[in-house]
C-alpha cells in the first residue's frame, strides 16, 4: 500500500435503508448463531436489488440492454472523475443542463446535493433532486468520456416528476451512461483520483446495490 487515501462513497445497508416508491424495506436475519449453540455465524437477507447505494444499468428501462454481469470489470473502474455541487433551496426540482455549464470531460460525474443529510426523513424520498432528462444527451456531447452519474439523492427521478424521471432513466441508461444513486458523497473534499465501484454480482440483474470506493493517490 502506498500514500493512497480511500474513501467510501456507499452508505451501510442496513433495516432503515430508505427506498423508493413501493420498494421494499431490507430484512436481516440472524441464521446461525455461536451464542446460540450453533458452529459458526450466518445471516440471511432479503432486499430489493436497488437498495442504499446502487448502480442501474441499462437493462432496468432498455429490454435488450445490459446487465450487470454484462459489464467488462474494467468498465466499473473509473479515473477521470468530476465533482459538482447542485445545492438549492428550491425543491422539489431537476438539475438541468444549467446546473452544470462549464463541466470539464470525465467519465464519471458526482452531484452532490446535500440532500444525503435528509435521509432517514420523509423529505429524502420526495424532495431529493432528480435529473433533468435533457442533461444525458448534453453530457454525451459536452463530456465524450462520461461513463457513469453518481448522485447523492434516493433516485434520479424525483417521486413528484415521476414521468420525467422514467424518461431520465432511459435517456441516460440508451446513452450507456450508468447510474448511481442513494450514494454518499458527504466524505468527499475534492473529486477523488479514481472510483470503483463494485456491484453485487448477481447475473442478468438491471441493477445491485454496491460498494463505491474513492481513491486519492
Ligand atoms: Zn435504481
Amino acid at each position: 500500500m502506498g500514500d493512497e487515501k480511500v474513501v467510501l462513497l456507499s452508505h451501510e445497508i442496513d433495516e432503515q435503508t430508505p427506498f423508493y416508491g413501493k420498494g421494499t424495506s431490507v430484512k436481516l436475519k440472524q441464521d446461525k448463531s455461536i451464542r446460540k449453540g450453533d458452529s459458526c455465524n450466518t445471516m440471511h437477507w432479503s432486499f430489493y436489488n436497488h437498495t442504499g447505494t446502487h448502480v442501474d444499468v441499462p437493462l432496468h428501462f432498455l429490454e435488450k440492454g445490459a446487465s450487470v454481469t454484462d459489464l467488462r470489470p474494467e468498465e466499473w473502474i473509473f479515473s477521470k472523475v468530476l465533482l459538482v455541487e447542485v445545492t438549492d433551496t428550491e425543491t422539489p426540482r431537476l438539475v438541468k443542463v444549467e446546473d452544470l455549464k462549464g463541466a470539464k470531460d470525465c467519465e464519471l460525474l458526482l452531484i452532490r446535493t446535500g440532500y444525503e443529510k435528509y435521509r432517514g426523513s420523509k423529505s429524502y424520498l420526495k424532495d431529493s433532486l432528480g435529473l433533468h432528462p435533457e442533461l444525458a444527451d448534453w453530457l454525451k456531447t459536452e463530456c465524450p468520456s462520461i461513463r457513469a452519474v453518481g448522485i447523492d439523492s434516493i433516485s434520479i427521478s424525483n417521486i413528484k416528476n415521476r414521468e420525467l424521471g422514467r424518461m431520465a432513466h432511459k435517456s441516460f441508461l440508451e446513452n450507456n451512461i450508468l447510474l448511481i444513486e442513494d450514494m454518499k458523497l458527504s466524505p468527499l473534499g475534492e473529486a477523488p483520483d479514481r472510483v470503483i465501484i463494485a456491484p453485487l454480482l448477481v447475473k442478468e440483474a438491471d441493477g445491485a446495490p454496491c460498494t463505491v470506493f474513492g481513491i486519492y493517490v
